[in-house]
């Protein structure tokens, strides 16, 4: 049987790679909701229309063709954007842009057609709340705000982009309190969600912990 796996979460919490693994093991296909907010706000940046002119942000978001492939590359009317969206001036207008509740309802329309035929990891904050509120396993993956940024600082490290820790500490605060107190769809725990706190966890435990849990699903 296949299933759907909601995963939320604020930012670095470890979602992406997660379901990334999860995918692997299960054979389904990994969708980065956040990435398609990261694209309405590259666009909306591209095209100098200011992240809460709600109304033009949903009329670039028409006019314009997204694909979302299944190894997070992200294309955009066929260009690949898939490392502009990633900087970090994009992960704050990303938050900015999915304020909007009009914004949010064509994504969310978007996400819920492409998982409509299950085998699909949707990671995001809002995915067991609003997104999918009948996946059969829903996880709230979770880390202190320090362990997220200390996390962001060496993926960035790593892949030779800017890396401040105290910047990125500093925008995860801000980016935490502005997903969990917007009115429309903030980022919350759905009741019936696992919690895991991967502070103290590697990937892999944190992935063998959701199997378990999955194991008992299917
Ligand atoms: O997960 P990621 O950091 O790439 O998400 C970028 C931003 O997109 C988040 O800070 C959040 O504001 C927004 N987002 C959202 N709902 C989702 C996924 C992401 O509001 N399902």
């Amino acid at each position: 049987m296949r299933i759907n796996i909601a995963i939320d979460g604020p930012s670095a919490a470890g979602k992406s790679s997660v379901s990334d693994m999860l995918a692997e093991k299960l054979g389904y296909t990994h969708l980065d909701t956040g990435g398609m907010y990261r694209s309405v706000a590259y666009l909306a940046y591209k095209h100098d229309v200011e992240t809460d002119d709600e109304d033009k942000v949903v009329s670039l978001i028409l006019n314009n063709r997204f694909e979302f492939k299944s190894d997070g590359q992200v294309l955009l009317n066929g260009e690949d954007i898939s490392e502009a969206i990633r900087k970090e001036e994009i992960s704050m207008a990303a938050s900015n842009v999915s304020k909007n509740p009009k914004v949010r309802e064509a994504l969310v329309a978007m996400q819920q057609n492409i998982a409509k035929d299950k085998g699909y990891i949707l990671d995001g904050r809002d995915i067991g709340t609003v997104v999918l509120k009948d996946a059969e396993v829903k996880i709230y993956l979770t880390a202190s705000a320090e362990d997220r940024a200390l996390r962001r600082y060496e993926q960035n490290k790593a892949k030779g982009m800017e890396a401040d820790y105290e910047k990125i500490l500093k925008e995860i605060k801000i980016r935490d309190h502005q997903d969990m107190n917007r009115s429309f769809s903030p980022l919350k725990k759905a009741d019936d969600a696992y919690e895991i706190d991967s502070s103290k966890l590697t990937i892999e435990e944190v992935v063998a912990k959701i199997m378990d849990i999955v194991a008992k699903k299917i």
